[in-house]
Formats: structure tokens, sequence, C-alpha cells
């Protein structure tokens, strides 16, 4: 049987990064086990393009919830990458890296001191190489390329300009020093194209002979060996059609992401025995914990029609597409070569929260993200939602198969706090949408309507529309309590060698979005895995308002 040191589960954004790093060491032997295929595909790497991407089975896992109570029992859409590159292959290639805070709140945890915003701040320097340069807080030789929208459009400018008569500040760097306010915001973009983390880590990692890239393979299980303490020896894959045994013998890695990861550990026996015992799962060590603590950012889009032809709604005319297509395949240049998300930003929804806890994702055209519901006339819109959700979901088994779909429930908007934080979102972007920079393009509001004004019809209104910003997460959080899955490195509780190195390890869900946090996760437990030292802490001031206590802005 085949022997590897480290054997990874999963070639997404901690996946990619992982094989990168740990195959630096030439004298490791790394497997990287991926369920998806290459990313040949303009879809993928045209970044205008990314609604086909996360709505094709060919490339994604198209998960969808239970029925979620608190939203008129609706399943909500949960496609995950199935593909290199993982998600970040079918993702809205935004980069954002949440608020320093976030991280420092994560160290109230026991045994996860060492996950500061001064701890984490090295490894996102790390990852990064950004366009305009790197300073104290942005990097400058990484592998993960980072663009800044060029704002042609005078919808975006508008957007931050109508922030601003509103009093909120505009913010140059909303990944540098100071988070809050409005202005243009960054994406994974290279020379026109997605860069993914099989971009940015894979393909540079591949032409090593100590890292094994194995595709269409899906791991069905764990297998440990050893009675007393279990150790994890190794993998059972499918595939091409047929059951594999790997063996690892330094480690396990999964990155199989926030569904997969505790499903993979359900299946493997590491869960809550009463979930497990009834599918017939042998348990190997009990963790009630796995697949619980589900978190996730749910948005509504605020529309308005634009009195002027100048949105993307011209860019979707069947001769203004291929027009389009051409210039991005000549020239890498023009509309197909931006996610288009290039100003937004970040406010507090009251007085006496510390940081934003709403964020702005402004688009200069009236649609649905996952190209659902065609834009239908000129108009514009900012994505909004509450960033720090109190609501709890899970993942479940449904049987003892690996090529189940698990059970995935959110709960969104289960708790009066995320309510009321909707409200605000709602109020405060009709607000902004009204000052003066925009009235050369307002036009009715298009969604949620004039007609939607009390708490109720706000309710009612995202109880029937709002949507999911793709953020699942924390359901192999790390910690030491009774519920924590892995410690502060992402080793499992109760068996050894074996570690969960992706997005389910997080206590909490950041503010922003989750690509970035991913990989700088992914960079600094590759360091961990190693034995090599972490980089030095890196201290920097960090805006937050002055008298946040008493203003919302
Ligand atoms: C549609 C969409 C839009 C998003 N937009 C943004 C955005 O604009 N900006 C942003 O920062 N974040 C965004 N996100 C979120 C972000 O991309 C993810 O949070 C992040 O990529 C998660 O990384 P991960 O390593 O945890 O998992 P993933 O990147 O999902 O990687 C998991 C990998 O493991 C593989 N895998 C799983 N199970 C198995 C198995 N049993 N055997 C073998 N392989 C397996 C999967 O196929 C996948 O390739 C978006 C996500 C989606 C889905």
């Amino acid at each position: 049987m085949t022997t590897f040191d480290y054997i990874i589960v999963g070639a997404g954004s901690a996946g990619c990064v992982l094989a990168n790093r740990l195959s630096e060491d030439g004298a490791a032997t790394v497997l990287l086990l991926e369920a998806g295929a290459l990313d040949h595909s303009i879809f993928i790497h045209m970044p205008s393009a990314l609604s086909y991407p996360m709505a094709n089975q060919k490339y994604t896992w198209l998960y969808e919830s239970e029925p979620e109570p608190f939203m008129n029992g609706r399943r909500i859409h949960c496609p995950r990458g199935r593909v290199i590159g993982g998600s970040s292959s079918i993702n809205g290639m935004v980069y954002i890296r949440g608020h320093a805070l976030d991280y420092d709140a994560w160290t109230h945890g026991a045994g996860l001191e060492d996950w500061s915003y001064a701890h984490c701040l090295p490894y996102f320097r790390k990852a990064e190489t950004r366009a305009q340069g790197g300073d104290a807080y942005r990097g400058d030789a990484g592998p993960l390329h980072v663009s800044t929208g060029a704002c042609r459009n005078p919808l975006y400018g508008a957007f931050i300009d109508a922030g601003k008569q509103a009093g909120y500040p505009y913010t140059g760097d909303m990944n540098g020093y100071q988070q809050e306010g409005l202005g243009p915001m960054d994406m994974t973009v290279h020379k026109g194209r997605r860069w993914s983390t099989a971009m940015a880590y894979l393909r540079p990692a591949w032409k090593r002979k100590n890292l094994t890239v194995q595709m269409s393979s899906l791991v069905t299980r764990v297998v440990f060996e050893g009675s007393e303490s279990r150790r994890a020896v190794g993998v059972e894959v499918i595939h091409k059609g047929q059951v594999q045994q790997l063996r690892a013998a330094k480690e396990v890695i999964l990155a199989g992401g926030a569904i997969n990861s505790p499903q993979l550990l359900k299946l493997s026996g590491i869960g809550p025995p009463k979930e497990l015992q009834p599918l017939g799962i042998a348990l190997t060590a009990p963790l009630a914990g796995v697949g619980e603590n589900l978190q996730d950012h749910l948005e509504t889009y605020v529309q308005f029609e634009c009195t002027q032809p100048i949105t993307l709604f011209s860019a979707l005319k069947p001769l203004n597409k291929l027009k389009i297509g051409l210039e991005w395949l000549l020239f890498s240049s023009g509309l197909g070569a931006t996610n288009h998300f290039e100003s937004g930003g970040f406010i507090r929804s009251e007085a006496g929260v510390r940081h934003p806890d709403l964020q702005y994702h402004f688009l200069p055209m009236a649609v649905r993200y996952d190209g659902k519901s065609p834009a239908t006339c000129h108009g514009f819109q900012a994505h909004v939602g509450p960033m720090r959700p109190t609501s709890r979901g899970h993942v479940r088994l449904r049987d003892a198969k690996a090529t189940t779909a698990p059970s995935i429930l959110f709960n969104y908007m289960s708790t009066d706090q995320d309510r009321k934080e909707m409200r605000a979102a709602v109020r405060l972007t009709r607000e902004i949408f009204q000052q003066s920079a925009f009235d050369a393009y307002r036009g009715a509001e298009l969604s949620p309507g004039i007609q939607v004004q009390s708490d109720d019809e706000i309710d009612a209104h995202i109880r029937a529309n709002a949507e999911t910003a793709y953020h699942p997460s924390g359901t192999c959080r790390m910690g030491t309590d009774d519920m924590a899955v892995t410690d502060g490195e992402g080793r499992v509780h109760g068996v050894e060698r074996l570690r969960v190195v992706d997005a389910s390890l997080m206590p909490r869900v950041v503010s922003g979005n989750l690509n970035a946090p991913t990989i700088m996760m992914a960079e600094k437990l590759s360091d961990a895995i190693r034995g090599r030292a972490p980089m030095p802490t890196a201290v920097v001031p960090v805006f937050e308002h002055p008298n946040y206590m008493a203003t919302q802005r």
C-alpha cells in the first residue's frame, strides 16, 4: 500500500495552501486528494462569469439546507466548490479579511491565545501580493494576488459618496487600518483572471516530486489503528469506481470545508454517539460538537431602478456579452475581468456596537448574485447583512454513506438579535441610497419596495427573500471545552494524528468574507504542522470609532 507522510483531504482554499507549504519541505511526501477535477473552464477563470460555476454541478456540491423554520420553510441554496481550488474556484472573489477584533475575540476561548490579530496578521501578509504594494497590513510577496476595483462605473463612486453624505467615513483600505466605512473593495483577480488557491498555491507546487495530487477521489472515511489511543493512519477513497486505502505516516489533514469535514469525521466514527450509533457507525471518539455551531452570513438586496442607461444591464445583451467575452479572451481586460463588486464597506448597526456588524457589496446592476433572477431593467443594488449572527445550526448525517448529502440546517434569523440587525440593515441602506449622490440615478425602489416599512413587513420580506452569502463555518470549532472539536492547532480531540484545517475551525464567523481568513488559517497551521516557529507577532494600530458607544456613525 502506498504511504505518504501527509494526506490532505480536499484541494480547496485551505487544502491548496497546505499542499504547497507542506511540500516545501522536500523530505516530506504529500498526497492531496480531491473529489472534483481540474478547473478547466473559461467560466471559472473569467471573473465576471462567477454565477456560472457556483450553479454548475460539474464543479459544485449543490447542497441545500433543510426547510429553514424562520425563513418560511425555504430550503436555502448551499453550493460548495468541488474542483481544484474548491470554493475559491467558484466564489465571488471578494477579498476581505474580517476585523482585527474578530480574531482578538477568538482568543477568549481557552487554548486559542495564539489566534489574536497580532498573531494572524503576519500570515495574512505572508499569503498576499497586493497589486498596489504592501505596507504594515498588506503583503507584497505572497502567492495570493489581490487587486482593487477600478470603479470606472460612476455608480461605484456614487455609493461611496452617498455613504459620506450619510455621515459614514470613507475607507481607502478596508483590509488595512480601517475596516469601518465605505470605499473601494479588493478582489482575488490577477491580470484579469480569477486567482483561486489552485492558481496561487497548487499550480506552482504541482511539479514538486514530493507532491502527489489525485483528483476524482472521494474520501469516505479516515482509517484508525490502536485500541487505547486511536491513531489516524490513512484514508479510504473511492477513485474511478475502486475503493483504495492510502496510508499516512505522519498525519491525515481534513480540509473538506465546513459541510464536508464534519460529515467525514462522523463517517469515521467521531461525533455525537447518539447520532452515530443509530446509523450503525462504530464509535472512534465521542465528540458532541462535531457538525454543531454552524454559522453563515445571510444577506438581503436593496435594489433601485437606475434612471440612466449606465448599469451592467447593457452588458447582458447577447452582442455585448460576445464583445466582453472576446476582449477578455484576447486581452484579459474589460468588463469580463472584474467580479463587479468594486465598492462596498462596513458600518455599525447602532451606537454601542464596537466594530462594524453590517457589510455592503455594491453592484451597478439589480440582479440576484446566483443569477437565479435576471435583471429586468437598469438598476443598482447593495447586498447587506449582519456580520456576527447569533443563530446557530448544524450538519448531520442522513445515513452512513459518504455519497449521501448531509442534512444541513442553518436556523437563519432564529434570534431577535439577528432580526433586529437585518431590519437596521434595510433601513440604513435605504437612507444611503436617498442621499443626493444618487439623485441623478435613483428611480423607483425595486426591492424590498416602498410598501415594506414596518418591522413586521421587513421581517416578512427577509423570511421570503434573504439569501446566503455562502459563508458556512464553525462546525469543527477550535477550543478546549466539551463542544470543541479540535485544539488551537486543528488537532481533533480524542484521537491522534488527525487534524482539520478549513473554515470549519472558526469558533465564530468573522466580520467579512471567508476565503482570505481560511487561507490565513491554513498558512498559520502549516507552520504548526511542520513544527516551525510561528511568525513574530505584528502589533499595529486599528481604527475604532472614538465615540462608538454614543453614536452609530
Ligand atoms: C458561491 C460562493 C461564493 C463565495 N464568495 C466569496 C467571496 O466573494 N469572497 C470570499 O472571501 N469568500 C467567498 N465564499 C466563501 C469562501 O470561498 C469559502 O468560505 C472558502 O473557500 C472555504 O474554504 P475551505 O478550505 O474551508 O473549503 P473549500 O474551499 O470548499 O474546499 C473543500 C474542498 O474539499 C473537497 N472535498 C470535500 N469533501 C471531500 C471528500 N470527502 N473527499 C475528497 N475531497 C473532498 C471539495 O471538493 C473542495 O474542493 C464564497 C463561497 C461560495 C460557495
